[in-house]
């Protein structure tokens, strides 16, 4: 049995009010609604990752996680059409470098080749293969890097996966970009019991009460970053992982209620939060407008934010939009936009138009607690209550940005893979509605 720590019992918004204090109306919801996040990555474009790893996750659609590639022994090459299918599936495609070299010993113009080149290699690559990949993520080979090697990296990701350490990052440090630790597997140096562990821990599961004041405390929920390289039952490489063990530990992270997403997008969500919850806002005729500034211009494309949104007395029918576009809350009161807009305005309810600030009605999602929820139930939008008038066209966008489609309605498509997705309703005369719906 596990153990749940009493102390989380204490409702999520005690949790908010107790240690957050910002400037600004918009305060992000922690690791995207759950109690914590892992990314798993995996590096070094092996075979045995397609082989063995793509069918496990085939059977877990909550869990999303990076591959960090490269082309030493023709890995992305010789492997580009799994890769595809794994970015298909939602999964991450990171870089690793070209040829995984000593990069601190190389001259800039290697490094231009290695690293920035090799992004778009990957991305061309894995296009040839049915794939439309943006390449955002990187992981230094050895996790050797310096100063000079990270001004590099910058130019093309918008952040680096170190090794080292346990790997946990908390919600209110602001982390490294370009140095972001990441606890590490090998057959000799952990067990699968102590991963399992890893995972209570991340979940805050357990009594970390009578740590010693040296150890790191455990505080909370964190997000988690573990590197693997290879899974395989070959007990005679060190590096690789028995495919029942990842399963196992994957399973746990599920159960623990971890956001089990990429490490891109989880270090875009914790970048952000930095961001929008500092920024302040300014008055407007029917409301008020936040923006802030987007720190790194290599993000994801879309940055899907769960919020709470402090309506400073525009009212109960309050609107919230982002370039035109109405924001309809989900079921608990939050509002999921996007960071990459770089502005949010509040707004009263013009004539006619459903305001966004009321409580849905009982046909909304019944958990909406988190995007990705596994619970399989579909949010639906309200009807816009404009006389004669619906909405005509249904766009739909996995939470990266990338337009994946139509739909008929705030409904993910049979043919897409369980998971949470956006869709973006459009029609004459109405003002575009997005929502995000799980499937
Ligand atoms: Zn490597």
């Amino acid at each position: 049995m596990l153990k749940r720590n009493p102390f989380f019992a204490v409702p999520v918004l005690a949790f908010f009010c107790t240690f957050v204090a910002w400037a600004g109306p918009v305060t992000t919801v922690p690791w995207n609604g759950y109690v914590g996040a892992v990314s798993f990555t995996f590096d070094d474009a092996l075979k045995n990752q397609i082989d063995n790893l793509k069918p496990i996750l085939e059977g877990l659609p909550d869990v999303k996680v990076t591959f960090f590639v490269t082309n030493m022994s023709n890995g992305l090459q010789g492997n580009a059409a799994g890769f595809a299918a794994l970015a298909n599936a939602g999964h991450e495609i990171g870089n690793h470098t070209l040829s995984h070299g000593h990069m601190t010993g190389q001259s800039e113009s290697e490094l231009n080749s290695e690293i920035v080149d090799f992004a778009g290699t990957i991305e061309k690559t894995l296009e040839s293969a049915g794939a439309n990949v943006k390449v955002v993520s990187f992981a230094a080979p050895f996790c050797e890097t310096n100063e000079s090697v990270q001004k590099i990296i910058a130019k093309r990701h918008f952040n680096n996966r170190n090794c080292g350490w346990h790997g946990r990052n908390m919600w209110e440090t602001e982390p490294e970009m370009f140095n972001i630790q990441a606890k590490i597997w090998t057959r000799s140096g952990a067990t699968a019991a102590e991963m399992l562990s890893s995972m209570d821990t991340a979940a805050f599961i357990g009594d970390f009460s009578g740590a010693n004041p040296w150890d790191v405390q455990v505080t909370g929920g964190s997000w988690l970053v573990v590197l693997n390289h290879g899974v395989t039952d070959d007990a005679g490489d060190d590096y690789s992982i028995n495919p029942s063990d990842i399963e196992k530990i994957m399973k746990r992270a599920v159960e623990n209620k971890l956001w089990t997403a990429s490490f891109g997008t989880v270090a875009a969500y914790h970048r952000a939060h930095f961001v929008i919850d500092a920024a302040e806002s300014v008055a407007s005729d029917d409301g008020f407008t936040v923006s802030w500034k987007i720190p790194d211009e290599h993000m994801p494309e879309k940055v899907p934010l769960r919020v709470k949104i402090d309506t400073q007395g525009v009212g109960e029918d309050a609107v919230v939009e982002q370039d035109g576009v109405v924001i309809a809350p989900e079921s608990d009161g939050t509002f999921v936009v996007d960071f990459m807009v770089a502005s949010l305005k509040v707004r009263k309810a013009r004539a006619g138009e459903v305001g966004g600030g009321d409580k849905p009605d009982s046909t909304s999602a019944a958990d909406s607690s988190a995007v990705g929820d596994s619970s399989g139930t579909v949010g639906i939008a309200r009807t816009p209550s404009v006389p004669g008038a619906s909405f005509a066209d249904y766009a739909v966008f996995d939470l990266n940005g990338n337009c994946l489609g139509t739909s008929n309605g705030f409904v993910v498509p049979d043919r897409l893979p369980r998971g949470a997705y956006i869709v973006r309703a459009s029609g004459s005369g109405l003002a575009p509605v997005t929502k995000v719906v799980r499937k």
